[in-house]
């Protein structure tokens, strides 16, 4: 077992872990948000699957309309329209225009269209107070060419992404299962939500905070709900478990008589690396138990948050093939001061808001019993180790909204 290790030594052991591939399902579009496509996809189409107008007004020929302004009108004959998705039958001659409406194929014989604003129709004629343009014009393709990939395998399915899989003619899609995340909570004084709290009882809030972090990493929570501090129950509940791709467990890694999580990992499974120096979320363990890789995240409610998406969310994104990265890094100019830890790496829960440049402020007490810092803060303060950050020096945050 290794011990002490750096946040980065962490992060790579247990990336490690995540090995295999996860089954491949077939959904349907409706289905398909916020799941891990599993296939590349290419175009079905052309998009549009012609030349098209992007205004609405009136197709003619280009060269008939030069000159054309408010004192010096041009005037054409309409011989027929074409709205969205009824093309115009015949063909545009000299002297002749079409009205088209934005999405309509342009008729043959046109290679320009003038906005319906720059014109005023007087009877079978219009007159045009501009030139035509082709820049109103979308060719064919512009959007989408047949035949290219535009989506690819381990792309996550966003909402502009589920658009494009439906422009492109796909109505199922092949996306990875979601990888099955069991969610263990320990300790003599946990309790659920909705029973009388005993003396020195505390709600069982990591279920739930784990619960929304692994919807939200991809991944399908299986509750396993609330063990004692007692090696035989811990065992008993793990055995119990049915097929997992991850296990999470709170509480009971720290260095006390009842940290029995550890103890049982020890001797039941295979510890991988126990403790990384960082705050919140030291005690940290990773372990196997058969084939099984166990996340022991430490009990404070913003340590198993905090662990949890500093190494469990990165897991499921590797597992998943995801293209995107679990975080993405950003600079801020932190508007308060936020405290270091000697020999540890820190995240500091901060608000973080644009106000002429980025900015960060603390969410406050940084306890890690705190839970508020996590459900009101928006970022992480990423403080190396040894290192205070005064107000108005420029700190690394790491987002907790998942933009792309
Ligand atoms: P432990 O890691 O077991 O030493 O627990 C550290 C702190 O986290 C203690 O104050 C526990 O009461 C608290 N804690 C442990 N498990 C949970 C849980 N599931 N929900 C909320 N708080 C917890
Ligand atoms: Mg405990």
């Amino acid at each position: 077992m290794r011990t002490n290790l750096s946040v980065e030594e962490a992060l790579a052991l247990v990336l490690a872990e995540a090995r295999g591939e996860l089954g491949v399902e077939e959904v349907p579009l409706r289905e398909a948000y916020g799941r891990v496509l599993a296939e590349d996809l290419a175009s079905r189409v052309d998009h549009p699957d012609q030349d098209d107008t992007a205004v609405d007004g009136y197709a003619c020929r280009e060269e008939d309309t030069w000159g054309a302004s408010g004192d010096n009108p041009v005037r054409l004959r309409v011989i027929g329209e074409s709205p969205a998705g009824r093309p115009f039958a015949g063909r545009v001659g000299k002297g002749e225009a079409v009205a088209v409406y934005t999405g309509a194929p342009i008729p043959p014989g046109a290679n320009a269209v003038v906005r319906v604003e720059d014109t005023r129709r007087e009877g079978e004629d219009v007159l045009l107070f501009a030139p035509a343009s082709p820049k109103d014009i979308r060719p064919k393709g512009d959007d989408l060419k047949r035949g290219e990939v535009y989506l690819r395998r381990g792309d996550l399915l966003t909402p502009g992404r589920l658009g494009l899989a439906a422009a492109m003619g796909y109505p199922r899609l092949k996306v990875f299962r979601r990888p099955r995340v069991g969610i263990l909570s320990t300790g003599d004084e946990v309790v659920e939500p909705g029973e009388p709290l005993p003396f020195g009882g505390v709600y069982n809030s990591n279920a739930y905070s784990l619960l929304g972090l692994v919807l939200e990493a991809g991944g399908e929570p299986v509750l396993l709900g609330k063990v004692a501090d007692r090696p035989e129950e811990v065992l008993a509940r793990l055995e119990a478990a049915g097929p997992l791709d991850l296990l999470l467990t709170s509480g009971g890694v720290s260095m006390g008589e009842y940290d029995v999580v550890r103890k049982v990992l020890e001797e039941r499974g295979e510890v991988v690396f126990w403790k990384v120096k960082q705050q919140p979320g030291g005690p940290l363990l990773l372990a196997r138990l058969g084939g099984l890789p166990v996340l022991g995240l430490p009990g404070n409610p913003v340590s198993s948050m905090v662990t949890f998406f500093l190494y469990g969310r990165p897991f499921l994104f590797r597992l998943l093939g995801r293209t995107d990265p679990p975080y993405r890094p950003l600079k801020a100019r932190a508007l308060t001061p936020f405290k270091g830890a000697k020999g540890k790496k820190v995240f500091r829960r901060g608000v973080l808001s644009f106000e002429e440049e980025l900015v960060v402020r603390t969410t406050g007490n940084q306890s890690s019993g705190v839970l508020r810092s996590m459900a009101f803060g928006n970022a992480l303060v990423v403080l190396p180790p040894d290192r205070d950050a005064r107000e108005g020096e420029v700190v690394e945050v790491i987002p907790l909204t998942f933009v792309l």
